[in-house]
Order: structure tokens, then sequence, then C-alpha cells
């Protein structure tokens, strides 16, 4: 009909008036001032001009997709990820990868992507599959083999397409016929592998911003890999996001191995990979002398990781004691694995918030001062961050947790930190009505087994200090001895 011929003129108008605009935006390109002023005689600068005008071309082509995505639309879609962004970038060096941390089988997929004696049966172009089926090829005297130049070179142009990172635009190489040459393939190969492991850097990067409150990639990966193994079931509902860590609720999954015994209910703890506040947390672990010579060594990821590790050694010995604590499962970088204290995802209340009656109250302090005991005489470790809210009440009795900062006995500051810990308990018995709560100093002679004379709060805080430093000169001079 007429209208469907108007129509379809007005389809052409359309497209060429779209297609006249991109030229326009192209023309622009090419006269940009900074083409002009380079050298075009070297031939590598031209390669990289050509590559950025590609570049920009491919970039603006990702907008228009962008663009027609998100119309007006109030949440948009970001095509950022897609962008290159390779303009004259040098290829920085690799040294910061931090390759053991690439967790999931990435390195061995990526690995059998660039192996070097490829597949011969695997060249899609015709020519190169005739001519190369068994290695080598008849040509009425002359027989052609694999080492052929034009051969290999044709090789090389069609691995390029089909072997390297999917990605990576080469443009229509094979249609021109062109002959790569072993040596160009390979650092071609290299360019493009590096390439991509900076695009995933980068990208990496953009997902650590976000990381604040949520799960990033890295723990994402960790999660993935424990659900993949069946050691989770389902992740489940956040229980806290607390400055240091991120706490979670999953069911654990039906693994069969024998050194695993992985509850029905767990919780996960997730250090937090942003670093600002663990800084001030140095202090718990860089004098631990498990951790001393690591500390100094390490990344402040692999610090992070430490922390975790430290919880889990905590727990371990906690349990081992009979301190009502989570058991942990496993550990995995920063992420730890343990028994959930609760029931049907509901956390077991912090002591702070617990509605107890007044003989629950009085059992539970004993249970506290006795656990703090045990902690002292039989883990050798000092809680150092103990209070109502790091204490939870469940079946009836105390549960003690979050012990990634507790420290040895033999710490600089531990009894310090111990001291501390008891003025938390006391004040918090006592204010919760607690008849014949100790008093901070009595409990800390009581815990530590120290009878230190209780006349003033200074000079005990003093006798303290004291009794650290010398243990502090024994531990030096017991180094020097055996060093
Ligand atoms: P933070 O360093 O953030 O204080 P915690 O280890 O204290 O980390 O955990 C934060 C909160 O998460 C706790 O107060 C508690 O309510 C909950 N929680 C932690 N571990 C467990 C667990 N194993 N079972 C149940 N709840 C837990
Ligand atoms: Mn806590």
């Amino acid at each position: 009909s007429f209208a469907d011929v108007m129509s379809e003129q007005l389809a052409n108008e359309l497209q060429i008036d779209e297609e006249y605009q991109i030229l326009k935006t192209l023309e622009k390109v090419e006269t940009t001032e900074w083409v002009k002023s380079l050298d075009t005689s070297n031939d590598e600068v031209l390669a990289q001009i050509l590559q950025s005008q590609m570049d920009q071309e491919y970039n603006e082509s990702i907008t228009r997709q962008e663009n027609q995505v998100n119309q007006n639309s109030k949440v948009r879609l970001s095509f950022n990820n897609f962008r290159t962004d390779h303009m004259f970038a040098s290829d920085d060096n690799d040294d910061d990868y931090d390759s053991d941390d690439e967790i999931l089988e990435t390195g061995s997929e990526r690995s059998q992507n660039v192996d070097p004696s490829s597949n011969m049966l695997e060249f899609p172009a015709d020519k190169v599959r005739q001519t190369f089926f068994s290695g080598y090829v008849v040509f009425g005297n002359e027989v052609v083999t694999k080492h052929d130049k034009e051969i290999c070179g044709r090789r090389n142009t069609a691995k390029m397409e089909d072997r390297l990172p999917p990605g990576l635009r080469t443009g229509d190489a094979r249609g021109m016929d062109i002959q790569l040459s072993n040596k160009i393939y390979n650092s071609l190969k290299k360019h493009a592998y590096s390439e991509q492991r900076r695009g995933q850097r980068l990208h990496e990067t953009k997902e650590h911003y976000t990381a604040e409150h949520a799960v990033d990639e890295r723990t994402r990966l960790i999660l993935h890999r424990l659900v993949d193994r069946g050691v989770v079931a389902s992740v489940n509902g956040v229980i806290s996001i607390g400055k240091e860590a991120v706490v979670v609720h999953v069911y654990g999954g039906d693994v069969a191995a024998a050194d695993l015994h992985i509850p029905k209910e767990c919780a996960i703890k997730i250090y937090k990979t942003t670093l600002n506040e663990f800084r001030c947390r140095d202090k718990y672990i860089k004098d631990d002398y498990r951790f001393k010579d690591r500390f100094k060594k390490l990344n402040p990821r692999k610090i992070i990781h430490m922390w975790a590790e430290k919880e889990m050694h905590n727990l371990n010995r906690m349990h081992e004691a009979g301190i009502p604590c989570p058991e942990v499962v496993l550990l995995r970088k920063h992420v730890l694995l343990m028994s959930f204290i609760g029931d049907d995802q509901r956390p077991a209340p912090k002591l702070k918030c617990a509605i107890l009656s007044s003989s629950q109250k009085k059992r539970a302090y004993a249970q506290v001062v006795s656990m703090m005991k045990t902690l002292f005489d039989k883990c050798k470790l000092i809680h150092s961050d103990l209070s109502e809210f790091n204490l939870l009440w469940h079946e009836e009795k105390v549960w003690m947790i979050d012990v990634s900062q507790s420290v040895e006995l033999s710490h600089p500051h531990g009894l310090e930190f111990l001291l501390r810990d008891c003025t938390n308990v006391s004040k918090y018995f006592r204010s919760i009505g607690v008849a014949d709560v100790l008093e901070p100093l009595q409990l800390f002679n009581e815990v530590s087994g120290l009878d230190i004379p209780i006349t003033d709060e200074a000079e005990f805080r003093c006798t303290i200090e004291r009794i650290e430093n010398s243990t502090e000169e024994h531990a030096q001079q017991g180094k020097r001895k055996s060093s």
C-alpha cells in the first residue's frame, strides 16, 4: 500500500540520516589535533593511532547501545565494563598481580586456552586445513611441511581469531590473508592476556568501591565455591554488619568429606576487605608472637586473612577447653564458616538484649567469670573485647564470640586488655542488678591468679605495666638466648 511505501522510504531516510551523523563524528576524530602532531612515519605510532580510532568507534557504538537500552529510564544500565580503555596504555607490569588469590579454576582454564602446541584439526579456514591435516602436504614435487612460513603465518592468523581471549578485536585478518610470524603472534598473545588481566583488575577495583557494606567479588567467588562444593546449601540473610565483619546465616550442605562436620545451620563471618577499620586494630596482632614475623611481610589483604585465621585458632582453643563458643567448620581466606548459635535462622540474643530472670542473670555472671578463667588458664588467651555485646545467651547459657582480636598471655599489653575486659563485665552485671559482683580489680586478680594489692587503681595499673614490661624483657632475653 501507499502507506507502506511511504514508511519504508521514511525508514530509509532516517537510516541515511543516522549514518551521516555517525560519519560526521568519525571525521571529527580523524582531524583531532593530537593525531596530526604525531609522527606517522613510525609504524608503531601509526598502529596505535589506528587502534585508538577503532577503540573510539567501538566505544561510541557501546554508548549508542547503552542509550538505546536505557532510553528515558530513571534507572540506567551501565555498559562501562564493555568499553575499551587502553588508549596508549602501557602494559603495566603484573608484579602486583596476586596469583595465589585467584580462587576458582580460572587458572587452569586459561592455560588450556593458550596451549602452545596447537591442535591441527581445529583450524577453521579451509585453506589451512587442506594444507595442514597431517603436518605436511604434497604439491606436485614439492612437500610443504608445517614449518612452511606461509602456512605457519596463516595458521597464526587463524589462531589469533579463535584462541585469543574473547573481546580482543583483531579485525578481519583472515579475509585479508594476513600472515603473522610466530614472533608477532606470541607478543600479541602475551599482550592480549596481560590486557585481559588488566581489565579484570580495573573491574575489580570498581567492584571494591561498592564492597563497603556488601559482599565484594572475591568473597562472592569464595561463597559460590562453597555452595558448588556442597559445603554450604544456601546463603540466607545477613545477621550483622559490624565495623570489621559481616556475619551471614547459611544452611550447611551435605558434602561427603570425612574430616568435615557441617552443622545444619552455620554462620559465615566475612572480614571486610576495606582496610580502614583494621588499621587501628594492628596492635592486637602485631605483638602476638604467633603472627609477629608474618605481620611485617604481608600486604594489607593478607593481614585481613590473618584476622580470620586468628579467630579460627582462638575458637579452636576455646572449644577444646570446653568454653561454649561457635565451632569452626572451615576457613577460606577472609571467610570463616562456623556453627550457628541460635535456632531457625534466629541468632541468639546478645547478653545486652536478652531478657533474663534474676536467677538466670546470676548464673550468667558466674558462668562468665568461670569462662574468663578458663580462657586465661587453659587457652592462654585474653579476649580483649569482652562485653555484653560479644556474649550470646542461648540454651540457658552464655556463649563467647568475636575472638579475632584475642591475644596470647605474653602480649605486651595483654594484662591491660584483661583489665578492660574485667571492667566491662563488672560494670554490666552490676548495672543489671546482680548481687555480689566483684570489683574490676578483684575480678582481674581472680581471673589472672595474680595477687596484686588493691589499694588504688592508678597503682594497680602501674603494677600491671611493670609485670608486662618484665614479661616482655623475659621474652626478649629468651629470644636472644635461643638465637
Ligand atoms: P563484629 O566484629 O562485627 O562484632 P562478631 O563476631 O561479634 O563480629 O559478630 C557480630 C554479630 O553477629 C554478633 O554480635 C552476633 O549477634 C552475630 N554472630 C556472630 N557469630 C555468630 C554465630 N556463630 N552464631 C550466631 N550469631 C553470630
Ligand atoms: Mn562483636
